[in-house]
């Protein structure tokens, strides 16, 4: 059996992550896994953890980094052999080390980062508008037919509160700071790949699958 492709993939909000993850799970025949999904998983196996994780979800709370940590090497250590596409995860350095022991220094191929200048990613998401009756989504750059009339339901269509460019700057700001510690993490170990993320979505797909091929036929 061919070895199957280990790789994580980050990028910012609006740098079209999630489209790439489930492409490249695809072209690859591995598993694109979320720590959502990974959490699921476990509740309905009704492991251990699982059960410590649906307790805090149930009771709205914060799922402590032990417990996220612990169901993602469970996962790992049940599934990770078939390959997988890693999404949301690591987010810390302390998960970013244990994801290592689990896994073991060899045990990952590469962390695939979708570089896309932040003004771009704002435009998109600040552009966006929704509809408060049915929540279909538009674009400043494609308008329903009557500004702005909900095509689908008549309802208005307006911006989220979330989708300011001032909220989106905040956001990005403090994604920036968290996730450059764990991209120099993986840039010392020799397992970061950065690729241009802006295009069209079969364009940065072809950088993708180049840049994955390349780094696992040098590794
Ligand atoms: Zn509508």
């Amino acid at each position: 059996m061919a070895y199957a492709l280990k790789m994580l993939i980050s990028g910012k909000q609006g740098a079209g992550k999630g489209t790439q993850a489930a492409k490249l799970a695809d072209h690859y025949g591995v598993a694109h896994v979320s720590t959502g999904d990974m959490f699921r998983a476990a509740v309905k196996a009704q492991t251990p953890l699982g059960q410590t994780a649906k307790g805090f979800m149930d009771r709205g709370e914060l799922v402590p980094d032990d417990v996220v940590i612990g169901v993602v090497v469970e996962f790992l250590t049940n599934h990770g052999d078939d390959g997988f596409i890693l999404d949301g995860f690591p987010r810390t350095a302390a998960q970013a080390e244990a994801l290592e022991e689990a896994v073991g220094e060899d045990g990952l191929d590469l962390l695939l980062d979708l570089d896309v200048p932040t003004d771009i990613v704002v435009a998109r998401i600040a552009g966006r508008r929704v509809c408060s009756e049915c929540g279909a989504t538009y674009h400043v750059d494609s308008p329903p037919n009557v500004q702005w009339v909900c095509d689908v339901c008549g309802g208005a269509v307006v911006q989220r509160d979330d989708d300011t460019e001032d909220a989106v700057a905040t956001r990005l700001q403090a994604y920036q700071e968290q996730t450059k510690p764990l991209l120099d993490f993986y840039a010392e170990r020799d397992l970061l790949v950065q690729i241009d993320g802006d295009g069209d979505v079969d364009e940065v797909f072809a950088r993708a699958v180049a840049a994955i091929d390349g780094a696992r036929a040098g590794s």
